[in-house]
């Protein structure tokens, strides 16, 4: 049988001691606990990453990625042209503080490679699977630079994601050494935020979280659900809907 997989966002985005084991437990019953979304800022943050990349590929390729004014220029015609509702102070606010987040990031290293969109899953116990696309790497020398690029709020759950996504490629074998971890924020509150990282301790977490799940019989789990989930507040987590399954209700 196929392996359910969680995603990276999911794993991370709330730190709730029950919500992966009922994640997993669901998912091995095929019930649906995808998490509810802002549609309209989904599209707008994926339109303006898509944007970036483009701009970035181009701008590796011509040399011209580590030179601020011009990338400035080439992601702003990108993201207007990807997103032509927006309004111009928007694009060149989210242009200018993608620009200077990497030319800082490839400043000063040498033989660097930057990559976009990197997948990458991991085997977190047999019958589940952890899987997430990285949204850039820089390759240097002295290891893997991995970011994760916001286009809206800051969250704690921003570092979390991309502290996972260290150990995964570890774990996935795909770099010797990961040297740094940063979160790049474009548009209202811009900025690069560095993570420090503890090897090994989100996958760590997270396959212990999957055990439990797979362990769960539908008895206990109910009792997760009566216990947690029926009074939580949190209406942004999907696992919140097991608490109207009547199965869930006993
Ligand atoms: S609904 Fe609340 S208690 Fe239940 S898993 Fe989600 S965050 Fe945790």
């Amino acid at each position: 049988m196929r392996p359910v997989s969680i995603g990276v966002q999911a794993a991370a985005m709330i730190d709730c001691p029950i919500r992966v084991p009922l994640i997993v437990h669901a998912k091995l019953r095929k019930i649906d606990v995808k998490d509810p979304v802002d549609l309209a800022a989904v599209r707008r943050g994926r339109l303006i990453h898509a944007a970036f990349e483009e701009a970035a590929v181009r701008l590796d390729e011509a040399g011209n990625i580590g030179d601020e004014a011009i990338a400035a220029a080439e992601i702003a015609g990108t993201i207007a042209t990807a997103l032509p509702e927006l309004d111009i102070r928007a694009v060149a606010a989210q242009a200018s503080s993608l620009a200077a987040t990497i030319s800082a990031a490839v400043a000063g290293r040498p033989g660097i490679d930057v990559a976009h969109e990197r997948r990458v899953s991991v085997l977190l116990v047999p019958g589940v699977m952890v899987s997430g696309r990285v949204d850039t790497v820089v390759e240097g020398e002295d290891g893997w630079l991995l970011v994760e690029r916001k286009t809206g709020q800051r969250h704690p759950w921003h570092a979390r994601q991309v502290q996972l996504y260290a150990d995964m490629v570890l774990a996935a074998n795909l770099c010797r050494r990961v040297a740094r971890l940063e979160l790049w924020y474009s548009g209202g509150e811009s900025g690069t935020v560095e993570v420090p990282h503890a090897p090994g301790e989100r996958l760590e977490a997270l396959r212990a979280g999957a055990a439990r799940g797979v362990a769960l019989d539908p008895g206990a789990a109910m009792l997760l659900v009566q216990g947690g989930c029926e009074g939580c507040p949190r209406d942004d987590c999907g696992v919140k809907r097991l608490a109207r399954l009547a199965s869930f209700r006993g």
